[in-house]
């Protein structure tokens, strides 16, 4: 999730000649076909081609996973009696193979992603290896207490895995979101039943083969592409699994903690929109602060739940801060991911492109001024040009719905005040950043900002050991870190009564 663009330097080449081999429903480590048949088309973004058909699950499939799953995670099966320290094994060995496999993955990363293959490649599938071993490192390490009690009682806790572990995955990081689901789950012990986006579920069925190759027990893992109202909400309203892990829209995490209520209270965490504030002070390094606002918003084409898309500048400094930016986002060279020295892909659908483009559009009638962009490029793919708005004003849309696009907001401040509350005068609060020398300012406006996560005079990245989540209506829970592991685990107070015979 870090904006840092990666040098090309050293890049093997996409591969030309990838044949898609995994495209079924991988459950109980076998691939099987959709029960009802049904199969539906994967797009390359930047060509609207066909790159196959994967098998459609559906409740059905979700039921067939679920009940692995659930068979897995039972007490005295392979995966509840595996020594802990094998569990973490098992996970390095998996990091092992995706960095054997690199150059596949990061290559259907490109293809059904719109993922520039450098960031692919020296970012997605380099960053999941590290976060699979910082959880492997974790899986012996999960302990519980002893708790001080009555003298004749000996209590303890267990902290437990939470047991079948549906997970519904976003389409815009689809192998790195995987990963984040899967390794704290598997550390901890529970079993998992994953619903790729329907956009993007190539790299999540390559991983299951990885999955078996490492020699995880059978239905420890199970992956089933398919549509989010049918197999997403199977998982989220099913009586057998008990949590459920979710990251996309604030929209649909309102559904699907709806179905955990109206079925059986499973346990949820979030990860959903935002609308994130990014504020510049007069006083702080323009270089650094016009590069990572920029990067902070146009990474990956602006497809990312931290994305700086509210940019607050301060009034001595904003006419230059918006020229600067201006000349930035000029400098783009858009084309197809797989191709050298291009630097923006596609939006991810028709969908996608659609909804940016209306939003550009209420930008331009709602008065934003347009400094660049503001259309549509190409004649094939999804392609929007790099776009920035001045003068924009906090009632606009552009300043209030998350864009999910190349489109940066640039908007005016006054005073320290004025700032954080326009900034927190928001229903999201997923990231922030915040760029000044001053240390009195950083600290004042990081301890006030209502967000998960606070970036000074840098914006984006975290490494697997920091937690990530939002605040209001950008989640529940956290993912990542120590944290990370408390919403896989329950905890269990167990008392003992010391017999008095022998005293
Ligand atoms: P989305 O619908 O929220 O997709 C996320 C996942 O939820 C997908 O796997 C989706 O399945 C599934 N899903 C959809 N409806 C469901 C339901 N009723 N029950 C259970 N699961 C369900 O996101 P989107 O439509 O692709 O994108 C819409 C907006 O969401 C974007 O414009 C962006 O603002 C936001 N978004 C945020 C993130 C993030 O990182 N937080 C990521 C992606 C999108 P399908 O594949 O069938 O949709
Ligand atoms: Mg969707």
């Amino acid at each position: 999730m870090s904006s840092a663009n990666p040098a090309e330097g050293n890049m093997p080449a996409p591969l030309t000649n990838l044949k898609i081999q995994y495209a079924k429903i991988f459950i109980n480590n076998e691939w099987h076909n959709s029960v009802s048949g049904k199969k539906f088309p994967v797009i390359n973004p930047a060509t609207e081609e066909k790159i196959c058909d994967v098998e459609e699950g559906d409740k059905a499939d979700v039921d067939k996973a679920v009940k692995a799953a659930r068979e897995a995670f039972q007490m005295g099966s392979p995966w509840r009696t595996m020594d802990a320290s094998q569990r973490g094994r098992l996970l390095n060995k998996l990091a092992d193979l995706i960095e054997r496999d690199r150059l596949p993955l990061a290559t259907i990363e490109a293809l059904n992603g719109g993922k520039l293959f450098p960031h692919a490649y020296m970012m997605d599938v380099s960053i999941s290896p590290v976060i699979l071993r910082y959880y492997a490192s974790w899986a012996d390490k999960i302990q519980g207490r002893t708790i001080p009690v009555d003298g004749k009682f000996f209590s303890y806790t267990r902290h437990e895995p939470v047991g079948v572990c549906g997970q519904i995955l976003p389409w815009n990081f689809p192998l790195v979101m995987a990963i984040w689901k899967i390794a704290p789950a598997l550390c901890c012990g529970n079993t998992v039943v994953i619903k790729p986006a329907e956009q993007t579920p190539l790299s999540a069925l390559y991983l299951a083969s990885l999955v078996k190759e490492a020699g995880f027990p059978p239905g420890v893992v199970n992956i089933v592409p398919g549509y989010g109202p049918t197999a997403g909400a199977a998982i989220s309203s099913h009586m057998d699994v008990d949590k459920v892990a979710f990251t996309g829209s604030t929209e649909v995490g309102l559904l699907i903690k709806q179905a955990a209520g109206k079925s059986n209270l499973k346990r949820v965490t979030l990860e959903l929109g935002g609308k994130s504030p990014c504020i510049v002070f007069a006083d702080a390094d323009l270089d650094t602060a016009v590069e990572a606002a920029h990067q902070g918003v146009f990474f990956h084409q602006g497809q990312c739940c931290i994305a700086a898309s509210r940019l607050f500048v301060e009034e001595s400094i904003y006419d230059e801060f918006v020229q600067r930016s201006v000349e930035r986002a000029k400098k783009y060279t858009l084309g197809n991911p797989l191709n050298p020295g291009v630097q923006q892909g596609p939006q991810i659908d028709k969908e996608q492109y659609n909804k940016i483009l209306d939003l550009i559009e209420s930008g331009k009638k709602q008065g934003a001024k347009l400094e660049c962009g503001g259309g549509p490029w190409g004649d094939k793919g999804f392609f929007i040009q790099p776009t920035v708005f001045s003068n924009v004003t906090d009632e606009m849309r552009i300043a209030k719905e998350e864009i999910f696009g190349p489109v940066q907001q640039i908007m005016k401040f006054k005073t320290i005040d004025e700032v954080i509350r326009r900034a927190n005068n928001t229903h999201y609060g997923l990231a922030a950043g915040v760029f000044t020398k001053d240390l009195d300012k950083a600290l004042t406006i990081s301890s006030a900002l209502q967000a998960g996560v606070v970036w000074v005079n840098c914006y984006g990245g975290g490494p697997p050991q920091a937690p990530f989540g939002g605040f209001k209506m950008s989640g529940n829970g956290r993912e990542m870190g120590e944290y990370g592991l408390h919403e896989y685990t329950e905890v269990k107070t167990v008392t003992i009564k010391i017999s008095e015979k022998n005293s």
